[in-house]
């Protein structure tokens, strides 16, 4: 693990990408799973763009927890038992992700998410209704072979960006495109090599640092990407399961890179419910590193990430 102490006090970041302006790029944006989907291509390669962009509805019918008669809308409301392969697919690596974190991870918080709403609540919840709640989740209650939910319900907002910006990556690739930003809100799939800056979401226009990344994803997770305010307090969409409350780590952002968007998506929120000493969690996945920046402004990044991302501090 290796620190690194910015001048700048800057508690959250977001990914900007610097290299895509070129006469020669198009950008196409659509909306999906509550967040703005954003790819940029070759201008050659725009009838790829716009065959990706199809299959987000499509993955969106699968994975989205509030569409009514989405696959997971079914499974949540115990209509479903046979599973398609991207569900079973999402299920099997969620499942193993919760145990390698213990819990810290989990993809049993419907409940929880639901009560905590950020995007509407105003006020939070009460201790009653978390317990509540909290009763009614758990990994462990879950099983996949024979399939049942026991008492859960399912919140695959975790990792299912990261899952779908993985098929879309693999879209483009088997279409022969292998120069494309995938931009899933902070949730990012590149191929090719591209400058990367990290921003300070309260000052948009400055850059906190720049790496460079190629032919991988980089996901963040913060407490800035959704959340109410109340009395003065934060309360934002990362919930620690063993508390049913707002994860607090020290965390204000994190940042992983991956060759597997999957990977990076779990793992960014992971790190974000426990905080720095979870950055070895990488070391599970194949060439994946991650840089934390704490509430205090701290840098602490995965070993030799400096050197492999060219990492620049601004
Ligand atoms: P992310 O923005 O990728 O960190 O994921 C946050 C989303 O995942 C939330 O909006 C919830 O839907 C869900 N979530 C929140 N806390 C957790 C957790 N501890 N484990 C798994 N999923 C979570
Ligand atoms: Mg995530």
């Amino acid at each position: 693990m290796k620190k690194f102490v910015s001048l700048v006090l800057l508690p959250f970041i977001m990914i900007t990408l610097s290299s895509c302006a070129s006469e020669k790029r198009v950008s196409r944006q659509s909306f999906a799973f509550d967040t703005v989907i954003n790819i940029t291509a070759d201008k050659k390669d725009d009838a790829v763009i716009s065959g990706a962009l199809a299959l987000c509805p499509e993955f969106e019918n699968i994975f989205s927890r509030t569409k009514e008669g989405s696959e997971l809308y079914k499974i949540n409301n115990g209509e479903i038992t046979a599973l398609s392969d991207d569900m079973r697919a999402a299920l099997e690596f969620s499942a193993e992700f919760s145990r390698m974190t213990d819990g810290a991870f989990d993809f049993t918080l419907a409940p929880l998410t639901e009560l905590w709403n950020v995007n509407k609540r105003t006020v939070p919840p009460t201790d009653e209704e978390i317990q509540n709640a909290l009763n009614m989740t758990g990994y462990e209650k879950f099983s996949l072979e024979p399939f049942d939910t026991g008492e859960t319900r399912l919140d695959l907002g975790g990792v299912a960006k990261g899952y779908i910006a993985d098929k879309l990556g693999g879209y483009f690739k088997e279409k022969g495109v292998d120069n494309v930003i995938i931009d899933l809100g902070g949730n990012v799939l590149l191929l090719g090599k591209y400058s990367v800056g990290i921003r300070d979401p309260f000052n948009p226009e400055k850059l906190f640092a720049k790496i460079t990344v190629e032919d991988k994803s980089a996901v963040t997770s913060g407490a800035y990407q959704r959340f109410f305010e109340y009395n003065g307090e934060r309360y934002h969409h990362i919930l620690d399961p063993k508390t049913g409350r707002c994860a607090k780590s020290g965390i204000a952002s994190v940042t992983v890179i991956s060759p597997s968007s999957m990977h990076a998506d779990a793992l960014s929120t992971a790190i974000f419910v426990l905080g720095e000493r979870a950055l070895s969690l990488c070391d599970n996945f194949p060439d994946t590193d991650a840089l934390i920046i704490t509430e205090e402004g701290e840098v602490i990044t995965t070993d030799n990430f400096a050197e492999k991302y060219s990492l620049q501090l601004m």
